[in-house]
């Protein structure tokens, strides 16, 4: 049994996967904010929970909405900021008694979908996770690529690329740098965006139902959100030109995306053009960050005791 645990900024889910992926539980409780003993606590006690209702010992993986330093053993890059500079991953191996495996929940999306999802059978898979915020994650053969420095997939802060006119220097971001991609592409930089050049508040979804309606204002800030993930993936392409891109969050529901003029776009801004990678809708929505966190263990089904 592999047991997945999704820590966010608000909830803490966990999910129990038998050997075939199929769900035996799941189960949410409330995040303790701000309170790290808390957090580790209540991760062992969902574990336990699980453990006991179904009978069987199971290994843990846990996605965080930031990394673990190799090096370090510590976190950082946490919005949950109460997480930052501690030894999680050390604190829950010593709290469940047993190794367990933390990763970025984007790259855990990434797993999610390279293992049973839009990715399946794909060799090195680019998720991309379109939300509040932009986060980006790279399986290869259906593990974390996490990188020397745990930054690895970190596209959401790196700068639009072929920025023009008034898109520099681009919004402050929380990370300290200006003109981030996240600042631009994930749900909230689109409603931010929108609201920039119209002077008109609406959210993402009701943007997209105005581009459909013949809104003119809208229509032309879809167009710019495509041209804007197109360049980002484009760099994306030519560093890593993964086998496929896989898009979650909020706006991966945006239809628009997969009808070839982001494809089309991709290819232009990527070297050479001629780009023929797909770009595909995730599969497991929501559950794609705790299942991939199950994932973490891709090779057994149980954790080493240690
Ligand atoms: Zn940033």
């Amino acid at each position: 049994m592999r047991i997945g645990i999704d820590l966010g900024g608000t909830k803490i889910e966990a999910i129990a996967l038998d050997a075939a992926g199929t769900e035996l539980r799941r189960v949410r409780v409330a995040t303790p904010r701000g309170d790290y003993d808390g957090t580790v606590g209540a991760i062992r006690d969902l574990v336990l929970e699980m453990e006991s209702v179904l009978g069987e010992t199971g290994s843990v993986g846990v996605g965080i909405p930031g990394t673990v330093v190799a090096a370090t053993g510590l976190v950082k890059n946490a919005n949950s900021t109460w997480l930052n500079g501690r030894p999680l991953q050390k604190d829950l191996c010593k709290a469940l008694s047993r190794e367990v495996r933390c990763a970025n929940d984007a790259n855990c999306f990434a797993v999610s979908e390279a293992i049973d999802g839009a990715g399946r059978g794909s060799r090195v898979v680019f998720g991309v996770i379109l939300g509040t915020g932009c986060g980006g994650g790279i399986a290869i053969d259906g593990s974390v690529h996490a990188g020397a420095n745990g930054v690895a997939g970190e596209w959401g802060h790196t700068p639009l690329p072929w920025a023009k006119g008034d898109e520099l220097p681009g919004p402050a971001c929380y990370c300290g740098k200006s003109g981030c991609l996240e600042g631009w592409i994930s749900g909230t930089g689109f409603e931010w965006d929108f609201a920039r050049v119209t002077s008109r508040d609406l959210r993402g979804a009701e943007i997209v139902k105005a581009a459909e309606s013949g809104d003119d204002d809208a229509e032309a800030a879809v167009q710019r959100l495509t041209s804007r993930i197109a360049r980002g993936l484009a760099v994306v392409v030519n560093v890593l030109d993964p086998d496929v891109i896989v898009l979650g969050g909020g706006l991966s529901n945006l239809d628009r995306l997969y009808d070839g003029e982001l494809s089309r776009q991709l290819s232009d801004y990527s070297f050479g053009g001629g780009i023929t990678t797909p770009i595909r809708r995730n599969v497991h929505g929501d559950s794609s960050g705790v299942r991939g966190a199950a994932w973490l263990w891709p090779e057994r089904a149980t954790g080493t005791t240690v």
